[in-house]
C-alpha cells in the first residue's frame, strides 16, 4: 500500500509505517495520540493503554504537526484528512469522531467510496455536500 495521509491544513504527512498518527482530545480535555489503521474500512487502532476512551464518546481530532483541528465542514461528528494515493490523486477523507461508530468516507469529485457499518449515519450529509 503506497498511499499518503497529510493534513489539509499544513500538508504534513500524518503516516509513518503501517500508521496514520492523530492527536485526539476527549469532551473533557484528556490529549492523547490515536494510530489508525492506513486501510479504509479497518478500523484497529493503537493508543497508550493511559489514555482510556470511551465508546460512543466524541473526540476532537488534530494534526499532530500542526495543531489544528481536523474538522469536517458538513457535520460536526466527522473529521477530514486527505489521502494521496501512488497516482497523486487526491481523496477527501472523512471519518466518525465517535469512538466505536465505525463510518468512513472517501471523496473524489462527485463520487463516494463508503466504509464501516455504521456508514448509513452521515451518508445523507455527504450526497448534500456534492450534489449542491
Ligand atoms: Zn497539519
Amino acid at each position: 500500500m503506497k498511499q499518503s495521509f497529510i493534513c489539509p491544513r499544513c500538508k504534513g504527512y500524518l503516516n509513518v509505517g503501517e500508521h496514520i498518527i492523530l492527536a485526539a482530545e476527549s469532551k473533557n480535555g484528556e490529549p492523547g495520540l490515536i494510530l489508525f489503521n492506513p486501510e479504509l474500512g479497518n478500523y484497529t487502532t493503537m493508543k497508550n493503554p493511559e489514555f482510556k476512551t470511551t465508546e460512543g464518546e466524541k473526540y476532537e481530532f488534530y494534526c499532530p504537526l500542526c495543531q489544528q483541528k481536523l474538522a469536517a465542514d458538513i457535520h460536526d461528528n466527522l473529521s477530514h484528512i486527505i489521502m494521496i494515493d501512488e497516482d497523486k490523486n487526491e481523496y477527501q477523507i472523512l471519518f466518525s469522531k465517535i469512538a466505536g461508530e465505525k463510518s468512513t468516507y472517501k471523496i473524489v469529485g462527485e463520487s463516494a467510496e463508503i466504509y464501516g457499518d455504521h456508514h448509513s449515519n452521515y451518508i445523507d450529509f455527504i450526497n448534500l455536500s456534492h450534489t449542491k
